[in-house]
């Protein structure tokens, strides 16, 4: 079973994606749980080409979609993959709907060719399930800020990016609706585990 948590900044894909991992671990099962950018040597290198820039020094958009592409081809072919393969649960923070996102919509590269180059990347893997963690972008930006982290980077692009990066996921969503569960990211921690923990259940067949 292949899970992605996608959802923009501040959404609290990670807190869910651990939650699920432990009660899934709890029941026995093999999980994996993953990233993009970065799950693999290679791709923090990758990951660090796309993100520890100064102003200026940032990749062009079509070198950014390339880069998210090899980090992805890589993380494919050696992390999904073989988990999948030997029956494994991978939950990935992060896949091809954040390059629709972010590189398409955001950067506003074509959208039909992010994704031609994703499923290239990918030899055509889609998720099982795809849990979009719905938040406003000021909510978002003001809880990663409240966490301390540094926000420079994600400030340096507009809320009209965010936006644009928001309703690209919608969209997603909203165009293959079996394959998503849409939540509010403002409702509780625990109300939204117990949704995600449900739909799991059902894929899972329990
Ligand atoms: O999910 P996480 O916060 O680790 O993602 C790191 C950053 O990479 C995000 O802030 C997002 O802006 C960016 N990103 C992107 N395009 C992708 C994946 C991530 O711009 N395809």
């Amino acid at each position: 079973l292949f899970v992605v948590f996608e959802g923009g900044e501040g959404a609290g894909k990670s807190t869910q994606l651990a939650l699920l991992a432990d009660r899934l671990r709890t029941q026995g099962r093999d999980v994996v749980v993953t990233r993009e950018p970065g799950a693999t040597p290679v791709g923090e290198r990758i990951r660090s080409l796309l993100l520890d820039t100064t102003e200026g020094e940032a990749p062009s958009p079509r070198a950014e979609a390339l880069l998210y592409a090899a980090d992805r081809a890589h993380h494919v072919a050696t992390v999904v993959r073989p988990a999948l393969t030997r029956g494994g649960v991978v939950i990935s923070d992060r896949y091809v709907d954040s390059s629709l996102a972010y590189q398409g919509a955001g950067r506003t590269l074509p959208v039909d060719e992010v994704s031609w180059l994703s499923s290239w990347a990918t030899g055509g893997l889609k998720p099982d399930l795809v849990v979009l963690l719905d938040v406003d972008p000021r909510t978002g930006l003001s809880r990663v800020a409240a966490r301390g982290e540094s926000a420079d980077r994600l400030e340096a692009e507009s809320v009209a990016f965010h936006e644009r990066v928001r309703y690209a996921f919608l969209d997603l969503a909203a165009a293959d609706p079996k394959r998503y569960l849409v939540l509010d990211a403002g409702r509780p921690l625990k109300e939204i585990a117990g949704l995600v923990a449900q739909r799991i259940d059902e894929l899972l067949g329990d």
